[in-house]
């Protein structure tokens, strides 16, 4: 078999691992040199958790990613995932902690449930108050995607992969022969196909008319006020933190290497754009409105500001991802796992797009992500 992967951001690069390491032949194809700061992979940290409050059936798949990110890490000599323990805040009825409770008890996973006292208590730098309550998973961290998207471009190149940067596609085609893609150099023919164009998708696959939207989102790193020590990895950890309008706001500890500091976000709350029309700067009223949340609840974190940087999801309606089989075309795999919560699957998700290019199918549980969900009243 053999197979062109388009995107080789997060979710590509997976593709493309997977592919070689099976033994196929397969290009990747981006329109940049990745890994790059123009699409939804960048920023030197993503939340990887278990006890996902998002639903319980995301769960095996992310046991399944965990699993893969240390392969990638065995095979390719990098370190890529940092555990560090994770933080679910909210109100005992919040989403944040009582889906991520739900789905803790629903799988056996290992995990705590703090009051406000003790959160203050092991983490300093939360300033909770007593309505307040977490759920503490020890399996929790964060993962580079910079360096594990150049880890699977590495892995699949060393495994004879074919990488193509700076090289946009212009079309593609698909028939039962099988798939013609046309970039700025060239005409390239395969058996499949994989679409994994990220903030891209609406444009590459506007005929399928998905209910895809854009949002900007923005990064912060700031640097604590008394220094990095009680932010430092081995005491601070990644945190998700819901208040009391449903908005939720997360962060990481401090990490090595520019810009220096301590990383905090919002989840969601961003405006629409797209990737031609995003404003990469950073008005000083939304750095404000980043310090209005963190100046009561962490307030260390709100020393001087180091860097800004944006970012974009593709969310779908609902937030689940898209992953399955072109509806026309079943020699041609699309992937959007996204919806601001899809790198820590990156691992998994190559595998399975594998799955899906190699066999049609895949053994993981993938029904909630089909495309039958939006696009079945329009055919
Ligand atoms: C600010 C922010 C914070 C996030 N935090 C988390 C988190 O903590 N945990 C988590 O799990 N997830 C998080 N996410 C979500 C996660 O990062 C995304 O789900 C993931 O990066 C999507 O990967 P992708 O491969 O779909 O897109 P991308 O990585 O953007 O890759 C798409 C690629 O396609 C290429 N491309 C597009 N069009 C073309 C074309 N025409 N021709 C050739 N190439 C093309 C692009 O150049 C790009 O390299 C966050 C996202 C953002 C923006």
């Amino acid at each position: 078999m053999d197979a062109i992967v388009v995107g080789l951001g997060g979710m590509g690069s997976a593709a493309v691992s997977h592919l070689a390491a099976r033994g196929h032949r397969v290009t990747g194809i981006d329109r940049f040199t990745p890994a790059h700061d123009r699409g939804s992979s960048h920023g030197r940290s993503r939340i990887i958790r278990q006890a996902y409050f998002e639903g319980a059936e995301y769960v095996p798949l992310l046991l399944r990613a965990y699993e893969l990110w240390q392969e990638l890490e065995r095979d390719t000599g990098t370190s890529l995932l940092t555990i560090t323990g994770g933080l679910m805040i909210g109100t005992p009825e919040s989403e944040t902690f009582a889906g991520s409770v739900a789905s803790a008890r629903a799988h056996g996973l290992p995990h705590e449930i703090l009051d406000a006292n003790e959160i203050r208590r092991r983490f300093p730098p939360f300033h909770v108050t007593p309505e307040l309550v977490a759920l503490y998973e020890p399996m929790a961290g964060f993962v580079d995607p910079e360096r594990s998207i150049l880890a699977h471009l590495r892995h699949a190149a060393r495994l004879g992969a074919e990488l193509r940067f700076e090289e946009p596609l212009l079309s593609w085609e698909a028939s039962p022969a099988g798939v013609r893609v046309t970039t700025t150099r060239a005409t390239y023919e395969a058996e499949r196909l994989i679409l994994a164009t990220g903030p891209w998708a609406p444009q590459v696959l506007s005929d399928l008319g998905l209910p895809l939207t854009i949002e900007r989102q923005i990064l912060f790193w700031f640097d604590p006020i008394g220094g990095v020590a009680p932010f430092h990895q081995d005491r601070f950890p990644i945190y998700i933190w819901e208040l009391e309008d449903g908005l939720q706001f997360y962060g990481f500890p401090a990490q090595d290497g520019p810009p220096g500091g301590v990383k905090v976000a919002f989840f969601y709350h961003g405006e629409p754009c797209t990737p031609e029309t995003i404003d990469r700067n950073v008005a000083p009223s939304e750095v404000d409105q980043m310090r209005s949340v963190i100046a009561g609840r962490i307030p260390a974190l709100n020393g001087p500001l180091l860097d800004a940087v944006t970012c974009m999801y593709t969310s779908t309606p609902d937030h689940d991802f898209i992953l399955g089989l072109h509806p026309e075309h079943d020699n041609v795999v699309l992937a959007s796992p996204c919806s601001g919560h899809g790198y820590k699957f990156a691992s998994v998700i190559g595998e399975i797009l594998a799955d899906l290019a190699i066999e049609g199918t895949t053994r993981h549980a993938i029904g909630a992500f089909g495309l039958g969900r939006f696009t079945t009243p329009f055919i």
